[in-house]
């Protein structure tokens, strides 16, 4: 069976919902639908920022995202700032708060409050939501296109591409978006997790699952710098983690030989390290080395340092310890190195990396360069932000912008 529409959106994530919103809107006689593959709208949204859904930083902008579309972000956070995206939401009847490092979230602290917003806002427009749908092709007819379902055809003026990527499956995401684009002409950068943990070889990590610690991680490739960021680190058995961790991660496939390194002290020079490993000699001297660290780390990571450093056996006691071992236990502190493996796991990402390169779509309208009428947003573009909410304002925003246009 064929069906014929106006405007159809293909997806009813993030960015496809307020799309969808702000087509009727602009088009309120013409038909706005949305076909959704999954069982209902916005699964995904409901558990974003720990099912608090934090849905845009006040301070984005371009160096807190990545991809080839990095270079045409500003144009879209012009047209649509997180102010406006607040504004939006609150005209939505969403109340929000600002908390740490920019982060806003719906005052009800509940990501279901910010899907039901959108919900009814989309119930009281009149758009169609057609779930359990997915869109396997779309062909070019004349001006028009047929989008092809696993069960019915639908003939249509203009599409929004609004599917995602493949980042967390388990919440119903896939790449079929994108290889739908690829077969119509576009481009795509190639996919690979961000905003996850990093894997790393060591023997120790085991021994360190569940601890936590501030500091700086670093990601090299070899010996060049790649990105650093401070802030939490989590040991997993095996893996580094917490979201300073999550912001390098979209870089390690651009690595050939990705290399973390920790600095558990980042405030501190090496001197000043040694002086504090000297101090705690004289303090804790007639005890165990494992007590060495005492009052600076958790136990579990201090002995970790010293296996790491080779300061051994622990029958030792701490005034056995050399000016050498000193030093080496400084230089790991400062600077513990984990050879890291790069993974096609989208299991634990919070977004893909990769999607449709940057110049073929114009930021300004999120319209493809490449076919009139069909507009792209959300994370099928090739762009993927830092943690605190950025990504939610790129899909949020580039939605809106192609609500608005088409
Ligand atoms: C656990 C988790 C927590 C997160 N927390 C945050 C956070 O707090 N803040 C933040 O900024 N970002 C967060 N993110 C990232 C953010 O959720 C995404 O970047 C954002 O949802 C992308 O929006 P989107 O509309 O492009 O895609 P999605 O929200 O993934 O929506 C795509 C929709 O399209 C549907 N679809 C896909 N293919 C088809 C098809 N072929 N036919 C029909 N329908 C299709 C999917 O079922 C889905 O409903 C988080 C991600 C995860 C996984």
């Amino acid at each position: 069976m064929s069906n014929k529409k106006d405007i159809i959106i293909i997806g009813g994530g993030a960015s496809g919902l307020f799309a969808a919103i702000k087509a009727k809107e602009n088009n309120p006689h013409k038909s706005v639908t949305i076909l959704e593959k999954q069982n209902r709208v916005g699964r995904k949204l409901l558990s974003t920022g720990n099912g608090r859904c934090n849905l845009t930083n006040i301070s984005s902008s371009k160096d807190k995202y990545n991809g080839s579309f990095k270079k045409y972000v500003e144009v879209v956070l012009k047209q649509c700032s997180p102010q406006r995206v607040i504004e939006e939401f609150s005209n939505l009847g969403l109340m929000t708060k600002v908390e740490n490092e920019g982060r806003v979230y719906p005052l009800s602290n509940h990501a279901g409050s910010v899907l039901d917003v959108l919900r009814f806002r989309l119930d009281n427009l009149g758009v169609e939501i057609v779930t359990d749908t997915k869109v396997i092709d779309i062909k070019k007819q004349g001006a028009d296109f047929r989008i092809i379902t696993n069960h019915d055809e639908y003939n249509c003026e203009k599409i929004i591409l609004s599917t995602g990527l493949c980042a967390s499956p388990k919440l119903g995401s896939d790449d079929s978006g994108v290889n739908i684009l690829k077969k119509l002409g576009h481009n795509t950068a190639k996919l690979s997790p961000a905003l996850c943990p990093i894997k790393v070889k060591s023997e120790l990590l085991p021994s360190l699952k569940g601890v936590r610690a501030d500091g700086k991680a670093s990601l090299y490739d070899s010996d060049m710098l790649i990105k650093e960021e401070c802030g939490e680190i989590q040991f997993t058995d095996s893996a580094l983690s917490g979201i300073c961790v999550f912001n390098l991660s979209s870089k390690l496939n651009n690595t050939k030989n990705p290399v973390v390194s920790l600095n558990l002290l980042p405030n501190y020079d090496k001197n000043k390290v040694i002086d504090l490993i000297n101090k705690n000699i004289k303090l804790y001297n007639n005890q165990p080395i494992e007590n060495l660290f005492t009052g600076v780390f958790v136990k579990k990571l201090g002995i970790a340092l010293l296996k790491q450093a080779d300061v051994l056996p622990f029958s030792r006691k701490i005034n056995s310890i050399t000016d050498k071992e000193v030093e080496a236990l400084a230089d790991t502190i400062i600077e513990w190195r984990f050879n890291a493996i790069k993974s096609n796991d989208f299991n634990n990402a919070q977004v893909a990396s990769g999607g449709v390169t940057g110049n073929e779509i114009d930021a300004y309208s999120m319209e493809s360069l490449l076919i009139k009428n069909l507009f792209i947003c959300g994370e099928a573009v090739d762009i993927d932000g830092d943690c605190g909410g950025y990504n939610l304002q790129f899909a949020f925003a580039s939605g809106i912008i192609a609500g608005e246009n088409v």
